[in-house]
């Protein structure tokens, strides 16, 4: 049952791809696109893509949220290579924090994790915090104590409260359905779904039915349907189909299905 209005989320991870002088034009055609109501719409390109594609969100359609892909942990220092939540003040109003793909190649441990969606926050950026299991894991019959593991070393003795005023979102991306054309099943998503706001609980979390959780790993407009009739999913992370703007097209239109339908429900 959806207790309180959550707001349903369709975040673009355009991952590696694009440049400055393709990023706006992308950006343009998929706000085109995808002008639907009800659907919190985001697109998080590179770093140096932020500039174009804010710059072209201003004329195509403001409502379109622009995301940055990370955020360092530490306000400035000698970290080579590396971006600050100030550093992305005016380029970016969302964040990823955490993405598996982060974790693998930059060893990103759940305690930084947590920092940087603190830092996040303290930059006034909304982030998007990552979850999901291996699937070696999910073999082995361990992937919601995966999970909880993440949220729980993450999360543990911050402010719940604060950082859901400030609108953090939760990703369920499990590891083996990102990139690889195998989605996990509605139903499973739903359940981690569950699990997560379980954990909050846990973690003495005073509205975890109030947090926003996406469904990510091979969404597609053929197959976003199965994870939006579930009333605990409130959106996707959506990475390959995010480059293409027929595929956003088809996903950002059937979320405003689930909106609608949500406002509906309430009214
Ligand atoms: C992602 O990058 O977060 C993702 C879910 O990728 P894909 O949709 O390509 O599986």
């Amino acid at each position: 049952m959806i207790r309180a209005m959550r707001p349903v989320v369709i975040a673009a991870n355009w991952k590696m791809h694009t440049t400055p002088a393709d990023a706006g034009e992308l950006a343009r055609e998929v706000a085109r696109r995808t002008r639907v109501e009800g659907v919190t719409r985001v697109i998080c390109p590179p770093f140096v893509c932020l500039a174009a594609v804010r710059d072209a969100l201003v004329d195509a359609d403001p409502d379109v949220g622009v995301g940055a892909q990370d955020v360092h942990y530490e306000l400035a220092g000698a970290y080579t290579g590396d971006i600050s939540a100030p550093m992305l003040a005016g380029l970016a109003s969302w964040v990823i924090v955490g993405h598996s793909e982060r974790r693998r190649d930059h060893d990103e441990s759940d305690e930084r994790i947590g920092r940087k969606v603190e830092r996040a926050v303290d930059g006034g950026l909304r982030p998007i915090l990552c979850v999901g299991e291996r699937l070696d894991d999910r073999d082995a019959g361990q992937a919601t104590e995966v999970v909880d593991g993440q949220l729980a070393g993450a999360l543990f003795n911050r402010d719940g409260g604060r950082l859901a005023a400030a609108g953090l979102v939760i990703a369920y991306e499990p590891v083996w359905a990102i990139g690889t054309g195998r989605n996990a099943s509605g139903q499973d998503a739903a359940a981690m779904a569950e699990a997560i706001r379980e954990t909050l609980a846990r973690l003495r979390w005073a509205a975890p039915a109030e947090i926003p959780i996406l469904y990510g790993g091979s969404v597609t407009a053929a197959n976003i349907g199965e994870f939006l009739s579930e009333p605990a999913i409130d959106g996707a992370l959506v990475g390959g189909a995010s480059l293409k703007p027929d595929e956003m097209a088809g996903i950002v239109g059937r979320a405003g299905v689930t909106a609608a339908a949500r406002l509906a429900a309430i009214a």
